[in-house]
């Protein structure tokens, strides 16, 4: 045991320092840990890329940073499977695997992750299932139902896999985690623009990789069309898309960001910051040219470079372009360009009786960052944001670069309110998330399944703190653990 640290995560929203922290180096450790803790509360941390309370703990902290291995074997069929230590980062991982011409079946935008963290949330990407999807098997490190002495279980089918897939940190201690996986494959991308989201949605077919970003102040559409492509192996080609890269680090991991800082954080210009949107981001992508390159050079960016803060609400497709013209207008009210919505959004917030409320928004917050959208296939889990029975769900993104925060978080809260009422949403488990109980027993059909697996690894609550008590409903006399 160390002297505990203060914890501060990416978002720097989350700041503690526990009573014990632990950075454990075997099993065994883990093991002594738990018993030592039978009684009190546990929390591990990862990577610390999350922004809602899932990270908070007053007593115990847990971080598996020294559980890195990675081992593969061959199954009969020649499927490549992969066990890797819960604090292993995605990163080093992909590196690895890519040595045998191999990848993880699915990834995220970056991968700074703990791979145990990653699946925690449903970390996604787009067109694909989310990472919690494919995972085969969990080592979990928690407690014997029966005698209440600390086990290590391996979980590898049903419903309580489905449970760890996307456990958030409430079934006990992942120790690692097993995927089958894919090989290596390469990526083609090309960037447009279009004014409707059904001229978006047109693509997907052919495209079904692809993410696309809402415009704030333009209002029409920047696509990354993405599918799979062969590898272009010409030296010319190769400079090519290494200069491509680079033109992408530096215009957008850095430049546009640095762009946005000097927008709302020095100049705090509203009036600029649309301009900016209309007359300058749409000019800086590239277009009709494809570029080709590894699965996950083209699918991430170096998207925390710079500490931003994040709300993600994911429809299902159903309700997609109306949710995306919803969104709209809600965000020209918040931005203060309108008063009122347009008469089908003003009809919608009539019947969840909220049209006061977004009136009461008018000129709170300019929004400043392009607003993402991918697809989710659905999950085969029991609480990530694309479990369930529609065939996908899409999920829009929406991030700040600008301090406080707490005009932001008001247009979030309203979003968040609106959206879950009025299309199903779902807000990802990971970033801001101001709902409680009520939602996430509306969202997830499943979450008494769920919580009830978390009692059989963790009988007296050990892994709960007051944000996932209050989510799963166990901060109530009939849901308290051990009533
Ligand atoms: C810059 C940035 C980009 C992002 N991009 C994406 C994206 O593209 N797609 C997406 O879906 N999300 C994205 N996220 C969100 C991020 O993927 C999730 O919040 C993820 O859960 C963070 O992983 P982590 O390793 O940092 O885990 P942490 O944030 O440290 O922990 C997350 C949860 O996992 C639990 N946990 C961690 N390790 C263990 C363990 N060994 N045993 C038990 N519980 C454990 C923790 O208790 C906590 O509940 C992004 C976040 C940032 C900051």
């Amino acid at each position: 045991m160390s002297h505990p640290p203060e914890i501060v995560n990416f978002g720097a929203n989350i700041r503690f320092r526990p009573k014990q922290y632990y950075e454990p180096r075997t099993e065994d450790e883990v093991l002594d840990i738990l018993r030592r803790h039978a009684r009190d509360k546990i929390r591990v941390v990862a990577a610390l890329h999350s922004w809602s309370d899932l990270l908070q703990s007053d007593d115990a902290v847990v971080c598996l940073k020294r559980f890195t291995h990675i081992e593969t074997r061959v199954d009969d069929e020649g499927h490549t499977h992969a066990t890797v230590g819960a604090g292993c980062r995605i990163k080093f991982l992909l590196k690895e695997l890519g040595k045998q011409n191999l990848t993880l079946p699915a990834i995220g935008l970056i991968t700074e992750q703990m791979i145990a963290g990653a699946i925690a949330t449903g970390t996604h990407g787009s067109g694909n299932h989310s990472i919690s999807h494919h995972v085969e098997e969990v080592r979990l490190a928690a407690y014997n139902h029966e005698t209440g002495e600390p086990e290590i279980f391996t979980i590898s089918a049903g419903d309580d896999l489905r449970a760890a897939r996307c456990h958030l940190g409430c079934m006990g201690v992942i120790l690692s985690v097993s995927f089958r996986c894919v090989p290596q494959y390469y990526v083609g991308e090309i960037n447009a623009k279009y004014q409707t989201i059904e001229d978006v949605l047109a693509h997907e077919e052919d495209s079904p990789l692809q993410h696309f970003f809402l415009q704030p102040h333009r209002w029409g559409f920047t696509v990354q069309h993405r599918s799979l492509a062969q590898p272009l192996t010409d030296p010319m080609y190769r400079l090519d898309m290494r200069l491509y890269f680079i033109g992408f680090f530096v215009t957008f991991d850095v430049g546009l960001h640095l762009a946005f800082k000097l927008l709302v954080s020095v100049l705090r210009s509203r009036s600029l910051t649309r301009l900016f949107h209309r007359h300058v981001v749409p000019f800086l992508l590239l277009e009709d040219k494809t570029y080709i390159g590894r699965s996950d050079q083209i699918l991430t960016w170096e998207h925390e470079l710079f500490r931003h803060f994040e709300i993600e609400l994911f429809v299902p497709k159903e309700h997609l372009p109306e949710a995306a013209e919803f969104i709209t207008e809600v965000l020209k009210v918040c931005d203060g360009a309108t008063r009122e919505p347009s008469e089908k959004v003003a009809a919608l917030l009539d019947r969840i009786d909220m049209r006061d409320r977004l009136a009461s928004l008018h000129g709170v917050f300019t929004h400043h960052y392009p607003i993402c959208i991918r697809r989710i296939l659905r999950d085969d889990t029991l609480i990530s944001m694309a479990t369930g029975d529609d065939e996908c769900w899409y999920s829009f993104s929406f991030i700040t670069l600008s301090r406080p925060r707490e005009n932001f978080k008001q247009m979030a809260d309203f979003l968040a309110d609106s959206t879950t009422r009025l299309f199903r949403a779902r807000l990802h488990w990971g970033k801001y998330f101001p709902l409680g109980h009520d939602h996430a027993r509306t969202a997830y059909p499943r979450l008494d399944d769920f919580t009830t697996i978390c009692r059989k690894y963790d009988p007296l609550g050990v892994f709960q703190n007051a944000f996932t008590e209050e989510i799963l409903g166990l901060n109530t006399a009939e849901g308290h653990p051990g009533s």
